[in-house]
């Protein structure tokens, strides 16, 4: 640990984590931001750092969960929310900013022709599976084990699966992640191992015509960061086609890896996409989006639509102008910055690696990473649950850093942002270094 943070004190963090438990279960809002033995607490960010409340600058390689793709305080953004807080902030009419941001995505996204909007990713999720059942007229939804898609009851099934509780072909492997699930929503999900594509299709085929949708994540982050397989997204395109279901591609992080979105880079035509995250600029936000006569589900001009969809906050004029200015800075050119700083985070963690003799790796693509402490081949969530004390490790790993000067995700996760130049990657890869030498 460098003197500069092993001296830190944190005298107003404890302070208000002290006020924050008396009136917060657990003296906080959000589960994966939980930190002991209290929080830490944002002041501001600037660029790519953010200042804690006892004026500690650490460099955050994570941007709020993979949201913040051009970190704090980019300037078309602030100019465009500026505007935007001045002419109001929602109103309970529709601006043209929402049909902008649309026209954007719509011309990005290949499978897209028409969007709806969402306060979250967890809200499109939902919107999409509630689109896809309507649309079928059929219960069940299929996802991969291992999975995040939010918190809706049935996306969350599964999530924290384990070698007792994981489904096989004759074995359903829907299991809770919210204790108190009602069994009927465990009978509607159909849980199916990332990447096996034999496994997966023969469970698929089993729900025959009750199937609604396959949900899909093309490089889940909490099932290890590993680009799923071409073999595989080919086998749920065609089987869901066979089988009269749709498929849903959730890009809620990985649109980030392309212009095009990661349906362009992995060469999937999904019938419906959910979206969120960097699509606000920072600001709250979901969407779904799809085929035309898909998305008709939501259509009001015709009588009460097959899936009513509102939401007080829908589409609010100030996270449509941010994602409309952040989507407008993420250029072509951008999208290779963001590939050559990641690039020169591989070869820099992977030095760290090799002069400290760790038994490491690194997954992921594009600007999004996630750190492993093992180095035995990922392929999907059953290769690295199985590496449960490397996950452990981690863990300890992204407090050292914490303490180094550099926050990511306590899984590894990290997300590289246009604010980031090269020195900022190789401060991050120095802090690793220092941290690195105790988990040899
Ligand atoms: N889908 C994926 C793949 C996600 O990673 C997340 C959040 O991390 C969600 C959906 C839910 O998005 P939100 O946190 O905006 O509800």
């Amino acid at each position: 640990m460098s003197d500069l943070m092993s001296a830190q004190a944190t005298p107003n963090s404890e302070k208000l984590y002290a006020r924050a438990r008396e009136v917060m279960p657990g003296g906080n809002t959000r589960t994966t931001v939980y930190r002991k033995p209290h929080q830490i607490y944002a002041w501001r960010g600037d660029g790519c750092r953010i200042t804690d409340v006892d004026g500690h600058i650490r460099i955050d390689a994570l941007g709020n969960f993979t949201s913040l793709i051009h970190g704090y305080g980019n300037r078309q953004i602030l100019e465009a929310a500026t505007r935007q807080l001045e002419a109001g902030t929602c109103f309970g009419m529709p601006t043209e900013s929402e049909i902008r941001l649309s026209e954007i995505l719509c011309e990005r996204l290949p499978s897209v022709e028409q969007l709806r909007y969402t306060n979250s990713g967890t809200e499109a999720v939902m919107n999409a599976i509630k689109a896809a059942r309507a649309y079928t007229g059929r219960p069940k939804i299929a996802k991969c084990e291992g999975a995040y898609h939010g918190t809706y009851d049935p996306a969350e099934t599964s999530q924290d699966a384990s070698p007792a509780t994981w489904g096989d072909i004759d074995r359903p492997g829907s299991v809770p992640t919210a204790k108190g699930t009602p069994q009927g929503v465990l009978d509607d999900v159909v849980v199916i191992p990332f990447n096996n594509t034999p496994v997966a299709e023969a469970i698929l085929r089993a729900s025959g015509n009750s199937l609604a949708a396959v949900l899909v994540d093309v490089m889940p982050n909490r099932a290890g960061l590993v680009p799923a397989k071409s073999e595989y997204l080919a086998m749920l395109r065609r089987v869901t086609r066979e089988l009269g279901a749709l498929l849903i591609l959730d890009e809620v992080i990985t649109f980030r890896l392309g212009y095009n979105g990661a349906q362009s880079r992995f060469d999937i035509d999904p019938d419906l996409t959910t979206l969120g995250k960097i699509i606000g600029g920072g600001f709250a936000i979901g969407a779904i989006g799809g085929r035309a006569e898909v998305m008709s589900v939501f259509d009001p001009s015709k009588g009460q639509p097959a899936v009513p969809h509102g939401g007080t906050f829908s589409a609010n004029p100030m996270s449509m102008s941010a994602g409309i200015a952040a989507l407008e800075e993420l250029t072509p050119p951008a999208f290779e910055k963001l590939e050559v700083l990641g690039d020169r985070f591989d070869q820099g963690i992977r030095a760290c690696f090799a002069r400290h003799g760790i038994k490491g790796q690194v997954t992921g693509l594009g600007s999004l990473r996630r750190v492993h402490l093992t180095d035995a081949p990922l392929s999907d969530y059953r290769s690295t649950f199985a590496s449960a004390d490397g996950a452990a490790r981690v863990s300890a790993l992204a407090k050292a850093l914490f303490d180094e000067g550099v926050i990511i995700a306590g899984n590894g996760l990290m997300a590289f942002s246009t604010a980031m130049e090269d020195p900022d990657i190789d401060d991050i890869v120095r802090a690793f270094d220092r941290a690195l030498p105790e988990f040899a």
